[in-house]
């Protein structure tokens, strides 16, 4: 990675809040224009949300800097992603965790994805095809888990597959309008919500892709 764009992102990420140095120094580690479509090469660096294939985004840095931050990974950790994109995310949280399972609906972009993640030696990352509304109950319970596309309301299966003590960053709002980012934390008595901001992400859709 260039080392002047890559002390500009930090820069730009610091500023927007992203303050945890393991956090920091993960994003530091996965050159994200490895993760983007050849066209925006040259804005990787950017602070922006870039389109990918399929009509889907990468998400802006600064937002998978607060997102992964809210989640607070320890590196025991079993991560559930749901919506892998391009692999960026997962790619951040396979630094932090101890393994990390993602889910994608759309097979071309699950495809990418491991190629990236098997290019850069990332061993913990389990990339699944489906529909993860539903999460991955075989491997349930998880001890965090972090949605990157909008749904209207937490997902129930979601929410059962949290263990206790377990944490959940995700957009909720209708998907054509800005969402909030809220974080749930599972305790032995059931589950305590907290809003985190305004955020702007593609819809969490039932169902899977094949081309
Ligand atoms: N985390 C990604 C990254 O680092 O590039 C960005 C994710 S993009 C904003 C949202 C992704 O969620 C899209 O790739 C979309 O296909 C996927 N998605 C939407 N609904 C889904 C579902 N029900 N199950 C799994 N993936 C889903």
């Amino acid at each position: 990675m260039n080392p002047e764009e890559t002390m500009r992102l930090l820069v730009a990420l610091r500023s927007r809040g992203v303050g945890d140095t393991r956090v920091l120094t993960a994003m530091e580690r996965v050159d994200r224009a490895r993760f983007v479509t050849p066209t925006f090469a040259a804005r990787a660096f950017e602070d922006v949300p870039l389109p990918i294939a399929r009509g889907q985004t990468i998400s802006q840095p600064s937002v998978v800097g607060l997102m992964t931050q809210a989640l607070e990974v320890g590196p025991r950790d079993i991560v559930l992603e749901v919506g892998t994109g391009t692999g960026y995310q997962s790619a951040i949280l396979s630094h932090l965790a101890r393994r990390v399972y993602t889910i994608e609906r759309h097979r071309p972009l699950a495809r990418m994805a491991r190629e990236n993640h098997e290019a850069l030696g990332l061993t913990n990352i389990v990339q699944i095809v489906g529909d993860g509304s539903y999460g991955v109950p075989e491997q349930a319970p998880f001890d965090r888990i972090l949605v990157t596309a909008a749904t209207e309301d937490t997902p129930g299966p979601l929410l059962a597959q949290l263990r206790i003590g377990g944490r959940m960053v995700l957009p909720v709002g209708e998907s054509d309008q800005v969402q909030t980012l809220i974080k749930v934390v599972r305790t032995a008595e059931g589950y305590d919500y907290e809003e985190l901001g305004a955020v702007r992400f593609v819809p969490l859709i039932g169902g899977v892709e094949h081309d």
